[in-house]
């Protein structure tokens, strides 16, 4: 069975990347009926926060991705990770070392001067524990001094790394805690992960934790590092971009199910595909699609999908997402029984969920309407005395799109205008404003009295 996770460190927002990441493993364990957990990679006490930890998991929650199980503390684990030490110790495959920091700088200077390799190495690999001192030491990986590990990633291919690059990575500090290398191997152990799928910047460390696993005698999960993402002009993505916290998109107003598809497509690709529903995710995702260049984060494609989706998702959940994207903006809450039923007719031509709430907007906004400058233009005399001549007709019409066609096509013809003279002043009566949905669209969604009532308005 598949298992994946995730292993954010809780000292911030919650990285697009990590965002990203989050996806990848959700889908993957989805797809293959697996798991999908969440380790909080708390170790460092100084920097990991609670409300950083709350972050992620609102993050996620967000964006949709349900992790199983409660999520892991990395921290908790720590006398499980002494443990794991302790035993590769009394195996022989770790050793303690007394060496302290003065002599280590010693030894690389000495190095250094000499030209020859600085990466320590401890005199005390190889010693008699009879012979040791009763002195602080750190726990050390007896790691193979020769030959090399090679990392057979699914993503980037065989990557070999020397061993005589690697250093006998400390494993246990002299105060007993745990280094983060020991500790992501002993927990990704433990919980079974089958698949680590991260980004890049880990791939060095995954040299390190191999040579752990393999100590261990432990299967090596299958490594997956993605590329990460970058910005527009190819540079690693950071704040100089523009937001690079999930929080931020959610703000922006784009719908959770379309940064979904985005990020999806975000460096995995399944044929020329671009708009694809979750169940079609699901399906499709594979390490195979990984691509290995990194990514660009485009706004434009992003906004783009963001419509798509919009234009196909029921108006009771953009009705949902927009009050979650309001309270996420601060804006007023939005009153959903008028907003309701102006979505059908806006959705098709939204990117986001701010445009949604502008273009209904005319539903939204309480008589007397004050119209904006431009609509204030439009309701000159002559147009006031038509719309007057047209309120007669309309109480008798029946509400349907026919029927006002007809009365008002009729009007139009009558007084020999084109039907878009007649248009502008409906929308400056309507809405306030020269740019609105189609006039009939607002009658239909405003009803009869009050599309009356507003005409009269704007008539008197
Ligand atoms: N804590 C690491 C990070 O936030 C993740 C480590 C991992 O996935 O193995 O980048």
């Amino acid at each position: 069975p598949v298992v994946t996770r995730i292993a954010p460190s809780p000292t911030g927002t919650m990285h697009i990347g990590t965002a990203r990441t989050a996806l990848f493993n959700w889908l993957f364990a989805r797809r293959h009926g697996g798991q999908f957990l969440l380790r909080i990679e708390d170790t460092d006490r100084a920097r990991s926060t609670p409300e950083a930890t709350q972050t992620i998991l609102n993050g996620l929650k967000w964006l949709g991705l349900d992790h199983d199980g409660a999520p892991v503390s990395q921290f908790e684990q720590a006398p499980r990770h002494a443990e794991v030490a302790h035993q590769m110790l009394a195996q022989g495959s770790a050793y303690k070392c007394f060496s302290t920091q003065h002599e280590i700088e010693a030894f690389r200077e000495t190095a250094r001067e000499a030209g020859t390799s600085t990466l320590f190495q401890s005199p005390w690999r190889d010693t008699d524990p009879e012979e040791h001192p009763d002195a602080p030491f750190v726990i050390r990986l007896k790691a193979p001094r020769k030959g090399t590990t090679i990392i057979n990633d699914a993503v980037q291919g065989d990557v070999t790394f020397r061993n005589d690059q690697l250093d006998d990575m400390v494993l246990l500090r002299s105060d007993g805690t745990p280094t983060y290398m020991l500790a992501v191997v002993v927990d990704d152990h433990d919980m079974g992960i089958t698949h680590v799928i991260r980004g890049d910047d880990h791939l060095n460390n995954a040299a390190r934790q191999a040579q752990i696993f393999a100590a261990m005698g432990w299967d090596q999960p299958v490594w997956a590092h993605i590329p990460l993402i970058h910005g527009a002009d190819g540079k690693k993505l950071s704040k100089r971009h523009g937001a690079t916290g999930v929080e931020e998109y959610a703000a922006m107003g784009f719908p959770a199910q379309a940064l979904r598809n985005y990020l999806t497509r975000l460096g995995w690709a399944h044929g020329d595909d671009e708009f694809f529903t979750d169940a079609q995710a699901v399906e499709w995702f594979d390490l195979e699609g990984i691509g290995r260049a990194p990514a660009r984060l485009d706004l434009k494609k992003l906004e783009n999908l963001s419509g798509q989706h919009l234009s196909v998702m029921d108006d009771d959940t953009i009705l949902a997402a927009v009050q979650d994207w309001a309270a996420r903006a601060g804006e007023p809450p939005i009153d959903a029984a008028r907003l309701l039923p102006a979505i059908g007719i806006v959705k098709e031509a939204s990117r986001t969920l701010p445009q949604i709430v502008e273009r209904a907007r005319f539903a939204l906004i309480d008589r007397p309407i004050t119209p904006d400058e431009k609509a204030m233009k439009t309701l000159d005399t002559v147009s006031r005395g038509i719309l007057n001549e047209l309120t007669p007709h309309l109480q008798n019409a029946s509400w349907d799109r026919d029927a006002m066609e007809g009365v008002i096509g009729d009007l139009a013809q009558s007084k020999g205008l084109g039907l878009g003279k007649l248009a502008a002043p409906l929308r400056a009566a309507l809405a306030g404003r020269t740019a609105t949905p189609s006039v009939f669209d607002m009658m239909l969604v405003l009803g009869r009295d009050e599309t009356l009532a507003r005409l009269t308005d704007a008539v008197g």
